[in-house]
């Protein structure tokens, strides 16, 4: 289903060759991106700008937008502002010429209408990063429980520590007692030997 808000009717622009400006506010979803299972989505705020440059017509655009997605460590909610502008050659195309639609590096206008939607899209995904976190330190997920470690230590985490403490407290009083009956044999021994060889 074509979007007709990203069908921008250049009939006025192609007559008097100025410029022709265009806003479109909308709010997109992105399933299924490797940035989460989810996603992201965002209200965006897209300022256009078709102009003529040297008999050629160019189409600028800027996208800005809060951006929801969730965090890469925790998977609580996570935002980020997106904010990105591009410029692209728009090209022509005769009533009963065939699109050639493998050139990404253009954008078509077909019968006085030039669809953005997709270029739109690209710019979005193309400026969204790779791990987004819910805060600058997430901690996490407990690998043992799940608990989201943001929201305070989590009782596993809490018991290894004590029982890795614990156990090595032991080992070390057991270390220490069996250091003190050594010594304490050994001088023994000297001492019988002492004795004997009196
Ligand atoms: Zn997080
Ligand atoms: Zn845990």
């Amino acid at each position: 289903m074509k979007n007709s808000k990203y069908a921008l009717d250049l009939k006025d622009f192609l007559e008097d060759k100025k410029t022709a400006e265009f806003h479109i506010r909308d709010y997109l979803h992105f399933p299924n991106l490797l940035l989460s299972e989810e996603g992201f989505q965002g209200d965006f705020h897209i300022h256009l700008l078709v102009s003529w440059v040297e008999e050629k017509i160019l189409l600028s655009g800027s996208i800005e937008g809060e951006v929801e997605t969730t965090c890469v460590r925790c998977a609580d909610p996570a935002l980020f502002h997106l904010q990105t502008s591009f410029t692209i050659p728009v090209v022509g195309v005769a009533k009963d010429q065939e699109m050639d639609l493998e050139d990404d590096e253009v954008i078509y206008l077909e019968h006085n209408l030039l669809d953005v939607e997709q270029i739109i899209r690209e710019n979005i995904i193309l400026s969204v990063p790779l791990s987004v976190l819910c805060q600058e330190d997430c901690l996490g997920l407990c690998p043992v429980c799940g608990q989201n470690r943001n929201l305070g230590q989590c009782a596993c985490q809490q018991e290894t520590t004590d029982i890795r403490m614990e156990g090595f407290q032991e080992k070390l009083s057991r270390l220490l007692k069996e250091m003190v009956v050594k010594e304490e044999s050994a001088s023994t021994q000297k001492e019988d030997v002492q004795v004997s060889k009196k």
